[in-house]
C-alpha cells in the first residue's frame, strides 16, 4: 500500500545496494588502463555494463551527508534502473578514471516532497525495518514493489505505524562528487535479471 503514494523518481537510491569487494574482474586505475587508453581504447560507461563508482553525497552547503569513502565502491548495472536516475544519466558516457561533480534537482534523486495528507501511511510496524523500538521522527526501512525505501515515523501505537513517506532527502538539491573506478560487459544472465551479479552482487 506504500508504494500506491511514493511513485517518485526515486528507487533503491544508495539505500540497500550492496556493496563490492575490491577484486573482481574490473578495469582498474593505473597502469593497465593507462596502456590501454595509449593505445586508443577507454571504456565509456554504456547500458548493460556493471560500473563500480566512489560517491561523496553533499547539502546545499557543501556539507557531507553521506560518502562511500573508506568503504568498498558502489555498483550496478547501468541502464536498468538500478540507480537513481540523475546519478545514472551523470555517470553515461564517462570514462573509467574519471571524476567529476555534478548538481543534481531533487526530481532526479529523491523526488519533490509530498505534502500534507498524502505523504502519511499506515504501515504495520513488522514491516518496519532498522529498530526493534520506534519513537516518531525515526528513520525507518520499508520493502515495497520498487525496492528498499526510507520513511520517517510520525507515530506508532502497538501494531501499526504512521509514516511520512517522503525521502529524508526529498525536495533537496544535492551534490554529488563521483568517480567512476571500473567498469566491466555485463553477463548476458545479469542482463536478463536486471541486476548485477558476481562479488558483492546479487548471488542466487
Ligand atoms: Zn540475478
Amino acid at each position: 500500500m506504500l508504494e500506491a503514494t511514493t511513485a517518485l523518481h526515486w528507487r533503491s537510491g544508495f539505500v540497500g545496494i550492496k556493496q563490492w569487494s575490491a577484486k573482481a574482474s574490473f578495469v582498474k586505475l593505473g597502469r593497465h588502463l593507462k596502456s590501454k587508453q595509449v593505445k586508443g581504447y577507454s571504456m565509456n560507461i554504456k547500458d548493460d555494463m556493471v560500473v563500480q563508482f566512489n560517491y561523496t553525497l553533499r547539502d546545499e552547503k557543501g556539507e557531507v551527508i553521506e560518502t562511500n569513502e573508506g568503504r568498498e565502491p558502489i555498483a550496478y548495472l547501468h541502464g536498468h534502473d538500478n540507480m537513481m536516475p540523475g546519478v545514472e544519466n551523470a555517470i553515461n558516457g564517462k570514462a573509467v578514471g574519471e571524476k567529476f561533480t555534478v548538481t543534481l534537482p531533487c526530481t532526479e534523486t529523491y523526488g519533490q516532497r509530498i505534502e500534507g495528507e498524502a505523504a502519511q501511511q499506515r504501515v504495520s510496524v513488522k514491516h518496519l525495518l532498522g529498530a526493534s523500538v520506534w519513537k516518531p521522527g525515526m528513520t525507518a526501512v520499508v520493502h515495497t514493489d520498487h525496492g528498499q525505501r526510507q520513511v520517517t515515523i510520525v507515530k506508532v501505537g502497538k501494531f501499526m505505524a504512521t509514516v511520512d513517506v517522503n525521502h529524508p532527502l526529498a525536495g533537496r538539491d544535492l551534490t554529488f562528487d563521483i568517480e567512476v573506478v571500473g567498469a566491466r560487459d555485463a553477463t548476458d544472465e545479469e542482463i536478463a535479471h536486471g541486476h548485477a551479479h558476481g562479488v558483492g552482487g546479487h548471488h542466487h
